[in-house]
């Protein structure tokens, strides 16, 4: 199996640490507001790369965190913490909000069909971890503090700080405008812990070696990557957006601490826009799942526009584009409700090998999580088996290739239900109408199953198949 590792910028075939399992860590959200579609984007696609694993017999331990403090309004460790601003916003306390969007984050994650990572681990359920390797790269002389401040890590101790995301720290220097905080000694330094503010308290704070606290956001996927996956694992994930500053300062962490590699493969998933503009707060543009589905469109119909972009491309997202992708899943779906009618057994035998076909999406998505060529190839194949008749033997053959696409993309095509006797009555009904050439009556049959969702397909050797309808 392969996957395009940032690391070395370039695709590259895995080789897992233990031979049968492979160690993933995904940068979680940070739950101070509703997720918006560019970050579903991105944990689906991860939710893909797990599957594909698992489809190479891979045993995955997945571990995903959850930002529940210390996420700054700035990525330079200034402003105030997110989950408090918004608590103060609402009179609620960070508590409440950080459980609160938790919630809402996982539930949205079922809906979505993503796998549930194995552990979901909070920061602020790891504050004595965080604060140990703080005391790890203190010793080490890595951290300075700043009066007033918190404890900071100092960037030009850690030679290889620019190789990850191929920084040029010293044209950073050199282009700053200004300090944003005149006391740091580089530009690049964060914070690891910061002191809690003189004037107020806070929701959430600990006592610590330095004062009373919180942690700096990035030491939290340091502690607890390296605690549930071990010093040097296989796979971390994240968004793009992570490489220059979050994931680079967890390598600097983490490789200060321990000499190795933290990780063996990065694997980012890339910007999405909404109606061609980058998603910001100030756009107001980052539309929620549950917004979408307002609109009409059901969580299978968004997961499978998502698996129409490749996770390295910038993909564009749009209401008008999910139009495509709910047509897309109706062919698949008519596909699928083939099974409930399978035909006779005729002399036109077909060679349809639906074995090779499961194989062969397998591949596809093995070589880089090719989501768009598997859904191209799937569709081809779904107007060959419409064309072809569906025979009792081929059943098993076919219901295995549905549950390889179902495990292997998270659509549920498996579970698309049959009609009920009544409505198979009264297709049984319309047949017989045919036959007997009355075909006024047999299309009063045809327009009543409409109502019942239910839609029929004549086919030229005179059988008659039902779908769905949209
Ligand atoms: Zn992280």
């Amino acid at each position: 199996m392969k996957i395009y590792n940032t690391l070395h910028r370039k695709i590259e075939e895995i080789k897992p640490i233990n031979d049968r399992i492979v160690g993933v860590y995904t940068c979680g959200p940070t739950v101070y507001d509703h997720s918006h579609i560019g970050h579903w984007f991105n944990y689906v696609r991860m939710d893909l790369l797990i599957r594909t694993l698992q489809a190479n017999k891979y045993k995955v331990d997945w571990v995903m965190n959850i930002t529940d403090v210390g996420h700054l309004t700035s990525d330079a460790d200034e402003g105030d913490d997110k989950i408090e601003q918004k608590a103060r916003k609402e009179h609620r306390s960070a508590w409440e909000i950080a459980e609160f969007y938790t919630k809402e984050f996982i539930d949205t994650m079922e809906l979505l069909n993503i796998q549930k990572p194995s552990k979901i681990v909070k920061a602020t359920d790891h504050i004595t971890d965080q604060i140990n390797l703080i005391v790890k790269l203190e010793k080490l002389g890595y951290t300075y503090k700043i009066d007033g401040d918190g404890i900071y890590y100092d960037t030009s101790k850690f030679k290889d700080y620019s190789k990850f995301a191929y920084l040029d720290l010293d044209q950073q220097e050199a282009g700053k405008r200004f300090m944003p905080n005149p006391f740091k000694k580089n530009l690049a330094d964060f914070a690891l812990w910061k002191f809690s503010p003189k004037d107020r308290k806070r929701d959430m704070e600990w006592e610590s070696p330095w004062g009373i606290g919180f942690p700096g956001w990035h030491i939290e996927c340091s502690a607890m990557s390296m605690k549930y996956l071990g010093d040097t694992f296989d796979i971390h994930t994240g968004g793009i957006d992570h490489i220059p500053v979050h994931h680079t300062n967890e390598i600097a962490q983490s490789t200060a601490v321990t000499k190795k590699p933290l990780a063996h493969y990065w694997l980012h998933s890339n910007h999405v826009t909404v109606n061609n503009q980058k998603i910001s707060k100030s756009l107001h543009n980052g539309i929620t799942i549950e917004e979408i589905v307002e609109k009409g469109y059901s969580p299978e119909v968004i997961r499978m526009h998502i698996l129409e972009s490749h996770y390295q491309s910038q993909s564009k997202f749009s209401l008008d584009a999910l139009y495509a992708s709910a047509r897309r899943l109706y062919e698949l779906k008519s596909m699928a409700v083939l099974k409930y009618q399978p035909q006779n057994k005729i002399n036109d035998h077909t060679t349809f090998s639906f074995k090779e076909t499961a194989n062969e999406i397998i591949n596809l998505m093995s070589n880089n999580l090719e989501s768009p060529k598997v859904l191209a190839f799937l569709s081809e194949i779904a107007n060959q088996v419409l064309a072809t008749k569906l025979t009792e033997d081929m059943l098993p053959y076919f219901n295995d290739l549905i549950q390889t696409i179902d495990l292997l993309l998270g659509t549920k095509l498996g579970s698309v239900p049959d009609i009920s006797t009544e409505i198979k009555e009264l297709i049984q009904k319309r047949e017989l109408l045919r036959k007997n050439k009355d075909y006024r009556s047999a299309d009063l049959i045809r327009d009543k199953l409409l109502t019942y969702q239910v839609e029929l397909k004549d086919l030229p050797n005179n059988n008659t198949i039902w779908n769905w309808a949209i």
